[in-house]
């Protein structure tokens, strides 16, 4: 049994990090938005056009420069990126008393998705290298708990269809797509990726958000790319695009002055106004994704020679966009994890940890679940380092 030197590994790690900036201010948030292109000229022909609200050509700017930028068919521009993968799972087939597939570590949204879906979250277990949800080990309990007939998949436990998988690009780190693509079509099950976190990120070069039937995207302020609030709709399909544009657009029948809708739909357009930003934020993408990646280089320097503690760095074969850099430390300082949060904050560096897990929060408590042992285990030692642009752009 190792005594915990927790105060030795806390210190060395303030220490290492501190020296990695010659002010320490610029590390005290976790990822602040950055402006330093056209933010301000396409914000304000906005209000000078009077075009602020819910048409404009930002907006459909945007979503032609997002589908581009991802290689996407079609990209569609919502209100926050939750209410993305809403719509994208009603898209993907999901009706209400449905079971839907998401790991337990992940951001709330995903789990709240499912339920403005009308769905039950069923949650499962992580890969302990990506961070994202295991297919191999999906694979596996899938056998023990679903059964199939008809061509409809069922949790043998409650009887209810399993309608979807979400998988989710932790932190930016891709998952293991390909598994789970072969997983799930094996068994005709739709995967809905959760990309919230990975705008710039890539699985053997082609675009997280891009293998599922559907995807959504967020560009909420924290996030890589910030409209304000606001996420994207991302599918190969057309048909499946243009229902997405339909379906959060309240539906309206195209006319110049008739207000005529035929479905009952949404309105989670994104603002005219929050998509100038976003055509801003975009076209300085490749410089910000330069600038996490060399965040994310010195973060893994500084702590390499520190034990106790390593840098959670990018799967083989995929390029994360390092929407978070990530450390974990070792099992036998686990228990320290909130002290050594706390060296860190105390030395103004904005360090966080792994959200709660899903299926320890009141709402989902009571969630259909695999074992989720390597989750736990994870979200008892993940720290996440300040990672905006700013923080990296004061790098010493
Ligand atoms: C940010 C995020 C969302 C939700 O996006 P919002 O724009 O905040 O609604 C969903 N899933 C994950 C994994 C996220 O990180």
């Amino acid at each position: 049994m190792t005594i915990a030197t927790d105060p030795e590994v806390s210190s060395r790690l303030v220490e290492a990090l501190r020296d990695l900036w010659t002010d320490r201010s610029p590390a005290a948030a976790l990822h602040e938005p950055f402006f330093g292109g056209n933010e301000n000229a396409y914000v304000r022909e906005c209000i000078d056009t009077g075009w602020v609200s819910s048409v404009g050509k930002f907006v459909d700017r945007f979503e032609h420069d997002l589908a581009a930028f991802t290689g996407a068919r079609r990209a569609v521009a919502v209100a926050n990126g939750t209410a993305a993968l809403h719509v994208a799972l009603v898209l993907a087939g999901v009706k209400p008393g449905d079971e839907v597939v998401i790991p337990t570590l992940t951001f709330v949204g995903t789990a709240n998705a499912v339920c403005h879906a009308g769905a039950i979250p069923h949650f499962v277990d992580s890969d302990p290298v990506t961070l994202g949800l295991d297919p191999n080990k999906l694979a596996v309990y899938f056998d023990s708990v679903a059964d199939i007939d008809n061509g409809v998949v069922r949790n043998r436990r409650t009887g209810r269809r399993i309608a979807a998988v979400v998988p989710v690009h932790i932190y930016g780190h891709p998952m293991d797509i390909d598994s789970l693509v072969v997983l799930c079509a094996k068994l005709s099950i739709p995967i809905v990726e959760d990309a919230a976190e990975s705008l710039g990120s890539l699985f053997r070069d082609r675009h997280t958000g891009t293998f599922g039937l559907v995807s959504a995207v967020s560009f909420n302020g924290n996030k890589t790319v910030t409209t304000g609030g606001g996420g994207a709709i991302l599918t190969n399909d057309e048909a499946i695009g243009t229902l997405a544009k339909h379906l959060t657009t309240t539906a309206k029948k195209p006319h110049p002055w008739r207000f005529d809708h035929d479905m009952v739909a949404w309105n989670y357009r994104m603002p005219n106004i929050n998509a100038a930003l976003g055509c801003a934020q975009l076209e300085q993408l490749p410089q910000f994704l330069a600038d996490k990646r060399r965040l994310a280089a010195r973060y893994r320097d500084a702590v390499s020679t520190i034990s106790g503690v390593r840098f959670v760095s990018e799967p083989a074969g995929s390029k994360s966009n390092y929407w978070l850099s990530v450390i974990l430390i070792d099992e036998a300082f686990d228990s320290d994890l909130e002290s050594i949060l706390s060296a860190l904050q105390h030395a103004g560096i904005g360090a966080r940890p792994a959200w709660t897990l899903m299926h320890r929060l009141p709402m989902y408590v009571d969630a259909p679940r695999g074992d989720l042992s390597v989750a736990e285990h994870l979200a008892s030692r993940i720290i996440n380092l300040p990672s905006g642009v700013k923080v990296a752009r004061s790098l010493r």
